[in-house]
């Protein structure tokens, strides 16, 4: 999208604003399942990155399945019209009730851990599961490329392999298929086969597997240079590895992913308002009208957004911190080489369509922004912007006296 698109739509719909690309979402798609050529490939968008019931529909209509971690993703992709077998279930420490509800809708369930199998074992036993691995692969001891380390959270550990054998035959519970998410960077072509043959080691011992399920941990870039992968490259040689092991079983099983980010994180724009410029002795702050409580990724983790001055795209450059309006510190980015602001400016944050919206809260008391979809030259309003109304809703307030 250009940034005279951009700037129309902020001035149509105000801001801070939420700004989708739909066709880059769908080519996004595309792209991803043309990348692997195997006789039977089924790709669950992880909700949890972007939400939005039109963004689930879109999904829905390219055929994609849906990847949910809570009992409420499940119940909004149902909403948005997935078939409930089309819905992956994955959470992570969740009460063995929730458990139970998405049993009820019928969704894909995912075992995380021995007490849920057990139980399920117990009162389900003839329902098929996947069974989510914690391999602690670690390569070249590097933690940042390190998958699923010793101390991760996920999974059932490979090491408790035999523990889990002896339940699953004496409960006779049917395993459809293995899951992993590692969280990782799937960037390092060696890494991620050395994590499929481990999978297919462990896929050995299941006579009846179905399907394979590796998760997500595709790198999207977020500045020049950042390493990000390569779905074509990674694509042939993973497609290879797969139908060799579908050949030595003899048959073929269903190859599945959940990405989310590698869908929608470049498709996002976040646009916000230049409120104030503080010159100090020590730099210039640029406060826009958002703070964390819209997008916390900079001061959650760190992450590095690109932001663009769209209104004044052609001007000199300077030196900025572009701060928020929250009191908090709340510092999107330091010693940010921007083309000169001016107060009432928009700035344009990038890659902001995974883990943004779905992350924001009301701290401050500040309303969530508007969403648009735009799809084939046409904006559409998917969220309205918040009003004080939804922040009363809930609130009781009651009678006293101290
Ligand atoms: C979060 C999550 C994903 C998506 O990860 P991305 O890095 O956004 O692609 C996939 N599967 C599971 C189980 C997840 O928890």
């Amino acid at each position: 999208m250009t940034n005279n698109q951009l700037i129309d739509l902020a001035g149509k719909y105000g801001t801070p604003l939420y700004v989708y690309d739909g066709d880059l979402i769908i080519e996004k798609f595309k792209a991803f399942k043309k990348a692997f050529k195997v006789n039977d490939l089924k790709i669950h968008y992880a909700s949890k990155a972007l939400t939005n019931l039109s963004i689930l529909r879109l999904f829905n209509k390219l055929g994609s399945g849906l990847d949910c971690v809570s009992i409420e993703e499940i119940q909004l992709g149902l909403k948005a019209g997935f078939d409930s077998q089309d819905i992956i279930y994955t959470p992570n420490g969740v009460a063995f009730e929730e458990y139970e509800e998405a049993i009820s809708l019928g969704v894909k369930i995912t075992v995380d851990n021995i007490s849920v199998l057990e139980k399920i074992g117990h009162k389900y036993p003839d329902l098929p599961i996947f069974l989510r691995i914690n391999p602690h692969l670690m390569a070249g001891g590097n933690t940042k490329i390190s998958v699923g380390h010793i101390d991760s959270k996920f999974g059932i550990s490979i090491h408790q392999m035999p523990m889990v054998l002896r339940l699953i035959k004496q409960y006779n519970i049917e395993v459809e298929g293995l899951h992993i998410h590692t969280g990782s960077d799937i960037i390092d072509p060696d890494i991620f086969g050395r994590v499929a043959e481990l999978i297919f080691s462990i896929a050995d011992e299941f006579e009846n597997i179905q399907s394979l399920d590796f998760g997500s941990g595709f790198k999207v870039p977020y500045k020049e240079g950042d390493l990000f992968t390569n779905i074509e490259e990674i694509g042939v040689q993973f497609s290879k590895m797969f139908n060799d092991y579908c050949k030595k079983r003899g048959r073929d099983l269903t190859l599945r992913f959940e990405p989310g980010k590698y869908m929608v994180s470049e498709a996002g724009s976040f646009l916000t308002k230049v409120n104030v410029i503080k010159q100090t002795t020590a730099c210039t702050f640029v406060a826009v009208d958002s703070g964390f409580n819209h997008l916390i990724r900079p001061m959650f983790y760190n992450a590095y957004h690109e932001i663009e001055n769209i209104s004044n795209p052609n001007d000199d450059k300077r030196m900025y911190s572009v701060v928020g309006y929250i009191c908090e510190s709340d510092t999107f980015a330091e010693d940010r080489k921007l083309n000169i602001v001016h107060e009432g400016d928009i700035l344009r944050f990038k890659n902001a369509g995974a883990y943004c919206f779905s992350m924001a809260s009301n701290f401050n008391s500040r309303l969530k922004p508007a969403e648009i979809l735009v799809l084939k030259g046409q904006d559409l309003l998917v969220r309205k912007r918040e009003t004080l109304e939804v922040l009363l809703a809930n609130q009781n307030e009651v009678e006293f006296d101290i």
